[in-house]
């Protein structure tokens, strides 16, 4: 048998187990269990972290039953790797092993007020002010300001950071811990590509900065040690995969981007999930960008391999606008009903939704936006405000790719996609029409857990999946050629933008 190798695929909306053989990537067996989201107040959004820990040994246990269903031993497994939802942060104890809070998921509005006096605070009032060292804008997305939060408001952290019992990580980390024994030994750690989504790393040193902790008053010896994306950190220590390396770890973009082998400068995808997020290989240039988009660490392939950035456009509401119709509107029963109601209409006929739900992520960074729904007439119907559902996902992966082909000067000439919604084939077709480029979807859609798995099966000691250049598996793959006429795609995005004009500002703080 083949050696195989496993990936924990830990999203926001569901956790998934896969197993991929590991010369020629096919995946072999998966199980998947839907993460339940809590909404306490408006605006805040919260995931259980026992929840993610019970779920993920579900789908490991659900995953060997099926692999001894195809009579497959799951000593075959010779790695697992980790890839993960970003930035949702967690705080818990290291002595009971209990989380001291909920998980504040990426999403989370509860840190706009801190975000506004940061930025009113900064010289300028410029949101970029720490963009440099980290790359990112001062926004509610990013773990600092959660962490921050969690510090001045649950006094049971307070008390454990005072007694020395407190740790932070993200959700990478939590994982990782817990898996290789939790209070008994649990590793603390985390990989780099996940270090720079939380504001207090620095992307030119790689480590933890010391100002920046000062400046969002975070103590570092709360922060997990940053180790490279394909190492081993520790050893599974109990189930049914107990004694398996733990040997890859990356933030679901950056899995993404290796999971459909992007590994040179230039190449991009985008991934449809809860939000979209296109990222660029910027190769090991740390490229700032002028137009909206975030320098981010893309993945550091090995302790000795250099490291390789992105420049990355973040959406925050994709798959989740679709989600929304589905619980908040109840017009669709099921995810992937939206595709019918679309298409029966064909056209969103002249309705234009954004769904800024959570405020606008790149290019604007606008946490103030909120969503809207304009050019109504008495004609529209819940199709055509499907169609509009689906053009607005469109829409905003077209601003990102016209932000990025600015900053690089070079035009991207084909997009690479994965993700939930990428089974939605009417979406894929409005993308390629819209972005007037050939979008290209590679059948096995699990590129996310396929990238972790390939770090994990990379790593020294481990070795059995040979990433250098010719020995890489070939995916197949779905393209989807531009069809629309260019001035009516241009001219529909004209409109698209007015709409966004008048979702900005909407609600303002004080
Ligand atoms: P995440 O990694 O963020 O948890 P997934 O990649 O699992 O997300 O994608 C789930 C998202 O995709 C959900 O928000 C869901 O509403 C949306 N989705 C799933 N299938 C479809 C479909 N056929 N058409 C449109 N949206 C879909």
């Amino acid at each position: 048998m083949e050696p195989l190798v496993a990936a924990i695929d830990q999203g926001t909306s569901s956790t998934r187990f896969l197993v991929f053989n590991a010369k020629t990537a096919e995946l072999i067996s998966h199980h998947q269990v839907e993460i339940s989201q809590i909404f306490p107040k408006e605006g805040w959004v919260e995931e259980d972290p026992r929840e993610i820990i019970q779920s993920i040994y579900e789908c490991i246990n659900r995953t060997c039953e099926k692999l001894g269903q195809l009579n497959i031993e799951v000593s075959n497994i010779k790695a697992v790797g980790v890839t993960n939802q970003r930035e949702t942060t967690l705080v818990w104890d290291k002595e009971t092993g209990q989380p001291l809070y909920n998980a504040i998921v990426w999403l989370d509005l509860r840190t706009q007020s801190t975000v506004e006096r940061l930025i009113n605070k900064a010289p300028g009032k410029d949101k970029n002010h720490l963009k440099y060292k980290t790359g990112l804008p001062i926004s509610t997305y990013f773990s600092a300001v959660k962490l921050r939060w969690l510090l001045d408001n649950v006094d049971e952290i307070h008390e454990a950071v005072v007694k020395d019992r407190a740790i932070f990580g993200t959700v990478d980390s939590w994982i990782i811990w817990c898996l290789t024994g939790g209070k008994n030994g649990g590793v603390h750690c985390t990989d780099v590509s996940n270090a720079s989504r939380t504001m207090l790393f620095n992307i030119h040193t790689m480590d933890w900065d010391p100002e920046l902790c000062r400046y969002f008053d975070i103590p570092m010896d709360i922060l997990p040690e940053v180790r490279s994306s394909s190492e081993i950190y520790g050893w599974m220590k109990s189930g049914l995969l107990e004694g398996v390396p733990i040997s890859g770890c990356l933030g679901d973009q950056s899995a993404a981007l290796v999971g459909h082998m992007f590994f040179e400068e230039g190449e991009a995808k985008n991934t449809y999930g809860t939000g979209c997020f296109l990222l660029r290989n910027t190769g090991t240039k740390r490229v700032m960008s002028d137009h909206g988009l975030l320098t981010t660490v893309a993945y550091k392939l090995g302790k000795d391999k250099p490291a390789c950035y992105a420049l990355e456009g973040s959406v925050a509401i994709a798959g989740a606008v679709v989600r929304w119709l589905k619980d908040n509107m109840g017009i669709i029963q099921t995810s992937s009903d939206i595709e019918k109601l679309a298409a029966a209409a064909g056209t969103s006929y002249g309705c234009y939704f954004v769904p800024a739900f959570s405020g606008l992520y790149a290019p604007y960074w606008e946490p103030s936006a909120r969503g809207i729904i304009c050019g109504l007439t008495q004609f529209t119907n819940k199709n055509h405000l499907a169609f509009a559902a689906l053009e607005a996902v469109c829409f905003q992966t077209r601003e990102i790719l016209d932000a990025m082909n600015q900053d690089s000067g070079v035009p991207l000439k084909q997009l690479g996609v994965d993700g939930g919604m990428t089974a939605n084939r009417l979406l894929m077709q409005l993308q390629a029409d819209i972005l007037c480029i050939p979008v290209v979807r590679p059948t096995m859609s699990e590129t996310t857990a396929l990238g972790a798995a390939m770090a994990a099966g990379a790593a020294e000691g481990v070795n059995v999946w040979n990433l250098s250049p010719g020995q890489l598996p070939h995916l197949t793959s779905e393209r989807y050629e531009p069809e629309l006429n260019p001035e009516e795609s241009e001219y529909r995005f004209a409109r698209w933008k007015k709409a966004v004009q008048k979702a900005m500002n909407w609600e303002t703080i004080d």
